[in-house]
């Protein structure tokens, strides 16, 4: 038995949002989220300004949302939505931007303590959504989950809610154009590692299995351009939409020990979220390989790639990372990430000690 559900109204394709602009309307007075410089270089927040000119809507924008966003600044983004009597929201950016959106339509509509948004359920439903990605990884514009960053506890850890999944996304390759290279890199990486942790997950469905191969040959498609960085607007819709497939999987199946582990990476040594991923994928596909012969090589041909050897070759080629880790501190970060819920998911069974070797083995003898 399996089910699927994903209640985002998805519209893509270039100048998708001029064309079809009282789809992003949804309420009557605005609060935008977005980074410092997303927002603005993507394009989208002087479209999404001038859309709501037009229509009259009043609107404010909170732009001082961090990468990695903590709980402190959505806290504040939420009460800032709150303060401006906003009822909608609409997210614009990569993951940080979007994540802190769905965190402040909670905080926003709920008058709850900050560490509360964890439990998921909420007095009162969030604001309504509205989701503008300018990267091409996450996925959050189709997913229930926010990924905060918890000083106190040292890691980053997510809230999920079905009502925090966005009511309606624009995928415009125009807005993920002039991303900075490593960036378009890291974050595809994001979208494949997704595909693979929700295609290789014990609680992948049909569903999940069939979209995971389509976003997988998507973006086989298009990492020699992702290389040499050749990408058109169009490329770049196609990448956004693989994003929002890789999104809609994990919606279902949630991800793996490599974003746990990715997290704690992220945490102490700052490394993009795509990137921290990627350095640990390939060794995961390998550990799968046991139990899932057969998805491995149909993983294998969707990337057109003919080995995990090479699927790890092509990782290394995308994220150049030159960050050293010491054994104590890769042991320090099994400590933290074994306690993650996802371990759960893994298809083969998750110690401590296994995450810990995993985490030199992929990161000692680069
Ligand atoms: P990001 O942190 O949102 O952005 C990375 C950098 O790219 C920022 O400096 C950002 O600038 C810049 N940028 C974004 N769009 C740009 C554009 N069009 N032009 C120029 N620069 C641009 O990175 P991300 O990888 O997209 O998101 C990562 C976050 O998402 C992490 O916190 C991760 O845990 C989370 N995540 C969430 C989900 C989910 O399902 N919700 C899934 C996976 C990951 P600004 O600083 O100005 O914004
Ligand atoms: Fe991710």
């Amino acid at each position: 038995m399996y089910s699927y559900f994903m209640p985002t109204k998805l519209i893509a394709g270039t100048d998708c949002l001029k064309n079809n602009s009282s789809q992003m309307i949804l309420g009557s007075r605005a609060v935008i989220i977005t980074g410092k410089s997303s927002g603005k270089s993507s394009g989208a927040l002087g479209e999404v300004q001038e859309i709501l000119e037009r229509e009259n809507i009043p609107w404010s924008v909170y732009d001082r949302i961090e990468n990695n966003p903590s709980l402190e600044c959505v806290w504040e983004a939420g009460q800032f939505a709150k303060s401006q009597k906003a009822d909608f929201v609409i997210g614009i950016g990569g993951g940080s931007p979007l994540d802190s959106a769905k965190a402040a339509a909670v905080y926003a509509a709920n008058t709850i303590a900050p560490m509360d948004i964890f439990k998921g359920v909420y007095p009162v439903r969030p604001l309504p959504i509205c989701a503008i990605p300018t990267t091409a990884g996450t996925g959050s514009e189709v997913t229930p989950y926010s990924i905060l960053t918890l000083n106190r506890e040292q890691t980053k850890k997510s809230f999920t809610s079905p009502e925090c999944f966005p009511a309606v996304a624009f995928l415009d390759g125009r807005y993920n154009k002039n991303v900075p290279l490593q960036t378009a890199r890291n974050t595809a990486v994001d979208a494949m590692s997704h595909c693979i942790e929700g295609y290789l997950n014990k609680k992948a469905s049909p569903a999940t299995d069939y979209i995971a191969l389509e976003g997988l040959r998507i973006l086989a498609r298009h990492l020699k351009g992702l290389m040499d960085g050749a990408l058109s607007v169009d490329d770049c819709t196609e990448l956004l939409f693989a994003a929002s497939l890789g999104g809609m999987v994990i919606a279902q199946t949630g991800t793996t020990i490599v974003h746990s582990m990715g997290y704690q990476l992220t945490y102490h040594k700052d490394i993009p979220h795509g990137m921290a991923n990627g350095l640990l994928l390939g060794k995961f596909a390998m550990l799968c390989q046991g139990q899932q012969t057969q998805k491995v090589q149909r993983l294998l041909k969707a990337l057109s790639l003919p080995s995990l050897k090479e699927l790890c070759r092509t990782l290394a080629s995308l994220l150049p990372c030159k960050t050293s880790f010491s054994p104590e501190e890769l042991e320090s970060y099994a400590k933290i990430s074994i306690q993650a819920k996802n371990v759960e998911s893994c298809p083969f069974p998750v110690t401590r000690e296994l995450e810990t070797e995993i985490l030199k083995d992929c990161l000692l003898n680069r």
